[in-house]
């Protein structure tokens, strides 16, 4: 499948420099390019800056530019603004990678004198010079995006070495060893990334990797996990030697010895990598559009890796795992900081630099403080200490688990570091779902094998069957296994194989290895650097002590505690679950419940858009209601034609071709139904209920194969001939556009009464027995014309005034429809003239709007999102310039003809996040979505609310939001 896949995406991108210049040639693309040169000229021969200095405690820009320099390099400006100790350097702004991709990957004439003079400057405050032979001046090339992307773009350390200047890095540093190993990473790096030196298919391990570990095996065989380190200078400069001699074998040319070429080589690389197939991946994840391109940051080296009074790091201001306050992070001696990251060798914990480097570690966290102070977040910085010296390489606000953000939010707001409206907005909404996910239940944990142990470097449970090979992994979830992948370390090209997994398990790296990072990030269960293991990618085997298990056997693991479990073990609810589902946890003794809580209150401040659930049952109910669902938006009447044998009786009501048949069987029927929607009230303690008609196809409710048909017969007392007549004459060619929703109300207007008839004097006995108001929401589904809701209201209305009459009961209720197919939209003044709400069906008005099923679209979706024809699943996240147009127009006519109706949203849509905003956007009174979907539509909500207006301030807010709420 992936091959498919990949052969699709590779001609689409070979076609995508075709399709820029067609989009270029478009009006529209060519406003912000028309507005920079009227600017240009308005400033008369004023040239363009694409160049931005830092160092010596100046910048030319700021933190605020992250537009223009990228998240990195604004930092780093920044940084050296406030004084922190920043290697000077420079950033090429991402105008400069616009141009790039625009002008067939050249560069702007200015943008040479541009960067020698970057050059010059550095070299002024280093006093080293540019492939100087005596005090060579080295630089980093990184990326550098206005989002951080983890690993998914380029970077070269050590450039500017040559066969020269290596010699005069040896005698400055007075380390020989130390100069060639700067050296080897170069022309590994560069090989790389710059000359594609890469691992081919088929190949599990990357060509310069596989160098080494053959040299290492020649030099200490039996060992093969021997430390780099354990080889000396002659040996590194062999290394060399070997690696010069892949790069010309792979490629047939030189190593590039000229450092400006090397520059020149580097910068492109790295603008080359905003298009890589990861980072294009990560973008589509994320939502980071295409256009905004990368900065390229040009910094002088430090070096982490001169001998034991030097090393590399990289530290969180608070643990982003659990978003505790404490200094969080870690390092290695004696390497450079791509060796932290990278996961090749498993580092030590940064609160172990204190014993070992006392001044450096008081200095850090001095900046911590620092850092967290100026820019008010959590930070992830890296760090290198060179000689005793610290140097910031960089800081950004850091990833972190839903639980940590949580955590993190609500102490700064105690710590009077934000406020609360600024808490609301940092939690990402998708990731408080994280706060919901389950944990190993604790008497299975107990008795479960534990084979191992790594670092616990992302929260949660999870078992699945382990593949160590990402596009394995890939195939296994999509033949819809639980996986979990299992690699030695991992590179950023498993991002597809960690998407599809349960969870990730590594044999090294630590906490912040790149699995880590990116496992965190989408909420994915990660034990890293688990070196008790053995994993043969060649046997497809993971070998711990005795124990060897196979590609596709079951593994669990604990992200929270990186215990490592042979085999399934079954998993417990969260402690928020635990606290306000089941109830078997004392909230005082729960923090994170409290935090949530807390968020979640502050939520009810802002939020204007109401937040119900789509529950089917009592059980479902109470649970939303514990989230904090202020009601129902959809219960599915015919999810409970399946529980116990009451099937039978819907079974003969579809049977049935006479209206007295039908009606037993509908007779049959009603106590049931009353019983459920007695549970549902009952469980709804006051709030409203918004219960649809029957809306499937009926063929759905009757057995196909011959056996069930046979038992069905006899069950029934009915011949075999009647059932398979009946079930060929039901037979659609599509259903889903068949006699379904309303059009069964219509034809079999009996079936609605009984439904009623159910509601009604279900809400009769809870109001009378339970002393509990019921407001009943009664909706009609499908409608796509003003009659046929016209027609259903009637009988719901009659039976209304009947069980009034008999149960001698006032009813509080309201009838409405489901707005799901595009004529209804259209119409939507007609049918509001009968209609009280709407709720937009969004999973059908999707379907019938794209033409698309909603059931057989994943055959071909998947490509369609690869190639960027849809941003976004649309049956995940409304379709807003579709489907949302036609909400907004059936918006607006509803309220033109009652502008008092009340408008709803109950497809899959209502617990996505970004169709929240737009629901809130619209105007719309609530969503409804999942039980445990509440919390992320509710902090959705209030975000939306935050983006819209600033909140009403402390007193006067309840008695405001009193007033605006709509339920
Ligand atoms: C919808 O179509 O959005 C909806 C909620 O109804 P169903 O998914 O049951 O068709
Ligand atoms: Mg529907």
């Amino acid at each position: 499948m992936w091959t498919f896949f990949d052969k699709f995406r590779a001609r689409f991108l070979c076609r995508k420099g075709k399709r820029a210049r067609t989009d270029s040639d478009n009006l529209f693309f060519q406003i912000p390019r028309i507005k920079k040169i009227m600017a240009k000229k308005a400033s008369g021969t004023k040239k363009q800056k694409y160049v931005y200095k830092f160092g010596n405690k100046k910048a030319d820009g700021n933190g605020k530019m992250k537009e223009l320099l990228g998240g990195k390099g604004a930092n780093l400006a920044e940084m050296t603004r406030i004084g922190l100790p920043v290697p000077p350097g420079f950033t090429i702004s991402t105008d400069v990678c616009t141009y790039f991709y625009d002008h067939k990957r050249s560069y702007p004439k200015e943008l040479q004198a541009q960067m020698e003079n970057g050059v010059r400057n550095m070299e002024r405050i280093l006093k080293k010079k540019f492939g100087d032979e005596n005090r060579p001046l080295l630089v980093a090339v990184r990326s550098g995006a206005r989002d951080s992307m983890p690993g998914m773009m380029d970077t070269i350390l050590n450039l500017g070495l040559n066969d020269k200047t290596v010699k005069a890095l040896a005698k400055a540093s007075g380390n020989e060893r130390f100069a060639w190993d700067c050296y080897r990473r170069f022309i590994q790096m560069y090989g790389d990334v710059v000359m594609g030196v890469q691992s081919r298919p088929g190949e599990d391990h990357e060509p310069f990797e596989s160098v080494i570990e053959e040299y290492k095996e020649e030099l200490f065989p039996g060992e093969p996990h021997a430390e780099d380190t354990r080889l000396d200078a002659d040996q590194v400069k062999e290394l060399v030697r070997r690696f010069k001699k892949l790069v010309k074998d792979r490629t047939r040319k030189s190593f590039p010895s000229d450092p400006w070429k090397q520059l020149q080589g580097a910068v492109g690389a790295v603008f080359g990598s905003w298009n890589n197939d990861r980072a294009n991946v990560y973008r589509r994840k994320y939502g980071i559009p295409h256009e905004w391109g990368t900065a390229v940051n040009v910094q002088a080296m430090v070096f982490g890796n001169t001998g034991d009074d030097s090393g590399s790091g990289v530290a969180f201001t608070r643990d982003p795992a659990n978003g505790e306050k404490v200094f969080y992070g870690e390092f290695l001696i004696n390497a450079q900081g791509e060796d932290v990251v990278a996961g090749v060798r498993t580092p030590e914990p940064v609160a172990d630099l204190k014993k070992v480097m006392p001044k450096a570690y008081a200095e850090l966290d001095a900046i911590r403080h620092t850092l967290e102070s100026h820019f008010t977040d959590m930070q992830d910085f890296e760090f290198t200490i060179e000689e005793g010296e610290v140097y910031m390489l960089q800081t950004r606000n850091g990833k972190r688990t839903g639980v940590a953000a949580v955590h993190i939010a609500c102490d700064m707001v105690r710590e009077k570091l934000i406020d609360w409206q600024t808490a609301v907005q940092r939690v990402p909404a998708d990731q408080l779902d994280q706060l919901l996910a389950p944990i190993f239940n604790s008497k299975a944990i107990k008795k479960a094998n534990k084979i191992a142990h790594g670092l616990p470097a992302g929260p949660g449970a999870a078992t699945g069957q382990i593949y160590f090979n990402a596009d394995r992994a890939v195939e296994a979830a999509d033949k819809g296994e639980k996986v979990l992948l299992v690699r030695i370390e991992t590179s950023p090209e498993d991002l597809r194989g960690m998407i599809a997994s349960e969870g990730i398990l590594t044999a090294r790296g630590g906490v912040s290895s790149h699995a880590a990072l990116v496992a965190r990030q989408m909420g994915k269960v990660c034990v890293c650097g688990a070196d008790e293991l053995s994993i043969d990618y060649h046997d497809k085997t993971m070998t711990v002590g005795k124990l060897v298990l196979k590609e596709g056997q079951f593994v669990s693991i604990d992200g929270t505690s990186g215990n490592i479990y042979e085999g399934k073990v079954d998993t417990s609810p969260s402690e928020v679950v635990q606290v306000l589902v089941q109830k078997t946890l004392n909230p005082k003794k729960s923090k994170t419940f409290r935090d949530f809580s807390q968020l979640m209150g502050w939520c009810k401040k802002v939020t204007k858009l109401g937040v119900r659930t789509n529950a089917d049952t009592p059980e479902q109910t109470e649970n939303a209601v514990a989230f904090g669902a202020i009601g129902i938006g959809l219960t599915r009447t015919e999810h409970m034609f399946f529980e116990g044998n009451r099937i039978d009786a819907v079974r003969e009501m579809i049977l049935a071709d006479k209206m007295d048949d039908r009606q037993k069987a509908l007779d049959k029927l009603l106590p049931y139904q009353r019983e459920d929607f007695e549970g549902i009230f009952k469980a709804l303690k006051g709030l409203p209920a918004t219960i649809r008609l029957l809306d499937p196809p009926l063929h759905e409710f009757l057995p196909h194969d011959q056996a069930a048909q046979s038992q069905l017969a006899d069950t029934l007392g009915v011949s075999m001939d009647l059932i398979s007549k009946r079930v060929h004459e039901l037979h659609e060619f599509n259903p889903m556009l068949g006699h379904r929703g309303c059009r069964l109300g219509v034809v079999y207007p009996e079936i609605s009464a009984m439904q009623a008839r159910a509601i009604f004097e279900a809400a009769a006995n809870v109001q009378k027995k339970k002393k509990i108001k019921c407001r009943p929401e009664i909706m009609v589904p499908l409608v796509g014309f003003a009659r046929e809701l016209e027609l259903q209201i009637e009988v719901i209305h009659r039976v209304a005034a009947e069980v009034s009459k008999e149960k001698k009961v006032k009813f509080n209720y309201l009838v409405g429809t489901m707005i799901e197919v595009p004529r209804g939209a259209l119409t939507a003044d007609e049918i509001a003239k009968h209609a009280q709400f709407f709720s937009f069906g969004t999973n059908d008005l999707t379907q019938t709007t794209l033409g698309m099923s909603r059931d057989d679209s994943g055959t071909f979706l998947p490509a369609y999102q690869e190639v960027e024809i849809v941003k976004s699943n649309p049956f995940a996240s409304v379709d807003q310039d579709g489907v949302g147009q036609l909400m907004e127009i059936a918006t607006a006519k509803g309220r033109s003809t009652r502008p008092e109706i009340k408008l709803g949203i109950c497809g899959e849509h209502g617990g996505d996040p970004s169709s929240v905003g737009f629901c809130h956007k619209l105007g719309l009174n609530y969503v409804s979505c999942s039980p445990f979907r509440v919390p992320v539509a509710r902090l959705a909500a209030a975000q939306a609310a935050l983006e819209d207006a600033p909140a009403p301030k402390a007193k006067t807010a309840k008695k405001a939001v009193k007033k605006k709420s709509r339920k």
